[in-house]
This record gives C-alpha cells, structure tokens and sequence, in this order.
C-alpha cells in the first residue's frame, strides 16, 4: 500500500512537470495559426510581430492555435 502511494505521488509529481516545461513558440500576430515546436521553424520565418514562448494549453486556449504541420 506504502508503494502505491509513492507510485502515484511520482506520478503527480512527473505530470505537473511536464506541464509546466511544456512549453511552444507562438507568433504575436492574429493572422498566424499555429503554435511551434521549435523557434527556428519554417513556419515562424514569415512572423513579423514578436515570437513568445508560452505554455501549450494557453496556446491552444487563449490564442486559439494548432500544431505547426512542419515542426509537430
Ligand atoms: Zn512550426
């Protein structure tokens, strides 16, 4: 029981990680689409406002972006 309880709590620990270091590149501009794996992609080459480094879920959520075809 003792080790299920440090199973789980490694768990949470490993997911809250992944969170929080899951992170994407987003083009500050309303004409682009897509969240980015990489700075250097493709995609983000034609960005002319500023490129942010934000968390994927508000990417997702608060600038309603989708995965970049070329870096994800
Ligand atoms: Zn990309």
């Amino acid at each position: 029981m003792k080790n299920l309880i440090k199973i789980i709590f490694i768990f949470i620990i490993c997911s809250s990680f992944k969170i929080i270091t899951n992170k994407v590149y987003v083009c500050d501009s309303k004409t682009s689409v897509a969240y980015h794996n990489s700075k250097n992609c493709d995609g983000l080459d034609n960005c002319k406002h500023e490129i942010i480094y934000i968390i994927k879920s508000d990417a997702i959520d608060k600038y309603n972006k989708r995965a970049c075809k070329i870096c994800y």
